[in-house]
């Protein structure tokens, strides 16, 4: 029997090509994205009603240009979609909501020693948070379709699940569950994922690495995470666990590592470890970004010590990155997290070190970039994951959409998998 054609499925296939077309290339004429994507100008019309229909895109009025015959008004992303974007780190819960566009539109974050914390009262206050969030979309006429939520350790995102977070000391929490359960999320899907494939993610989508095949991007969050891109995905392993370079041992019999191992990476780049050896007295209650900042303000004045500790942790980073680099040839690393105020002193050391360790070094080069994104970038990828569902499947946004209208709550499990990856 000859295999049909399903009108309905080209038809979403191709109302998602549109939407990432325009969500891609900013304010767009109907010709424009007909002649882009090769589909036809009358299609392109059509499906364009179809994401006005669904609130996705609007006419760009101010932008009417004068052409031959009526005059073309382009089109453009409304900015009217977002989801929320959760955090939790080591020293802090952070939130979001960013919209189909990729702007910011609300951030909060709570500085907390979250190391050994108790799992269930602190997903109670990321809720409160979440809360709060929601309320302001509410009250701003935002159409809420997610919620991602990043965490620092190992995750089951297809169950919504985190495994172990060595530095939170948590161990199998059911991060969405739990969520689900604290929050009036009615039709609302939870992705769950690890705070620096997020924190990548985010660097994929909105930050540096646009338009980037493959990149490491190194997390610094108390512990130290990576995220992986190769050929423009999210590399997450054969289970899902990929990334760990804190964990990547770079001395034989170094320190003890709150993993359980010796000698990880995260012993000598931590933000504890480059602070003891810089001679800092423990800063309990101080975030780590502020430890970084005034680490950052000691090597600036010259202080031996923690330059010297910067050196160290430079040439374990150079030792673990030059190892993912043979192994997996990236072209860019990017530093993030506590790394980006400490990167005038980490950059051109671990740069030096790829030239000399890499074997291909000869004919690559290998860039090292100081993330952008700040405090906000996990949380934003967190949110990002949610809102790339929409620029893909955009005949999924009302069935996503929060309903605010009361009623019992009809959630959907397992959370929504995070796009981009396979
Ligand atoms: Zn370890």
């Amino acid at each position: 029997v000859p295999r049909r054609a399903d009108p309905t499925a080209v038809r979403r296939a191709n109302l998602g090509v549109v939407l990432g077309h325009i969500a891609a290339s900013g304010p767009i004429s109907r010709a424009r994205v007909a002649s882009d994507t090769g589909l036809n100008k009358s299609t392109v019309s059509s499906l364009v009603a179809e994401l006005a229909g669904l609130r996705l895109v609007r006419e760009d009025v101010d932008r009417r240009v004068a052409s031959i015959g009526r005059p073309a008004t382009p089109v453009m992303v409304t900015g009217t979609t977002v989801a929320v974007g959760l955090e939790v780190g080591v020293d802090g819960l952070t939130v979001c909501l960013e919209d189909l566009t990729g702007a910011l539109r609300y951030a909060v974050r709570k500085d907390c020693d979250l190391r050994d914390s108790e799992p269930y009262s602190t997903l109670r206050q990321l809720a409160t948070l979440a809360g709060d969030a929601l309320s302001y979309a509410r009250a701003h006429g935002l159409r809420v379709v997610g919620l991602g939520v990043g965490l620092p350790g190992i995750v089951d995102a297809s169950r919504g699940q985190l495994l172990r977070a060595p530095n939170l000391g948590w161990q199998e929490v059911d991060v969405a569950r739990e969520l689900g359960r604290l929050l009036p999320l009615g039709t609302l899907s939870i992705a769950v994922e690890n705070e620096a494939n997020l924190a990548a993610l985010a660097e994929l989508w909105v930050g540096g690495a646009q338009g980037l095949k493959g990149f490491i991007h190194v997390t610094g969050e108390v512990g130290v995470g990576s995220g992986i891109v190769i050929d423009g995905q999210l590399f997450r392993g054969s289970r899902g666990y990929a990334g760990e370079l804190g964990h990547v041992a770079v001395r034989q019999d170094g320190a003890a590592c709150a993993c359980g191992s010796r000698g990880c990476l995260e012993t000598v780049v931590g933000i504890e470890a480059i602070r003891e050896r810089a001679g800092m007295p423990p800063r309990p209650g101080t975030g780590q970004l502020a430890i970084a900042i005034e680490l950052a303000q000691q090597a600036a004045a010259g202080d031996p010590c923690t330059v010297a500790a910067l050196e160290e942790a430079a040439e374990a980073l150079g030792i673990a990155l030059s190892s993912a680099i043979n192994l997996i040839d990236l072209e860019v690393v990017f530093l993030g997290g506590f790394l980006t105020p400490l990167a005038p002193w980490l950059a051109r050391p671990v740069r030096e070190a790829l030239a000399r360790r890499v074997l291909s070094s000869a004919w690559s080069t290998f860039d090292v970039k100081v993330s952008a994104l700040g405090a906000h970038a996990a949380a934003r990828g967190a949110a990002a994951v949610i809102l790339r569902v929409i620029l893909e499947r955009p005949w999924l946004v009302e069935e996503m959409a929060l309903t605010d209208g009361g009623g019992p709550p009809r959630r959907r499990q397992p959370s929504a998998t995070p796009s981009g990856t396979p």
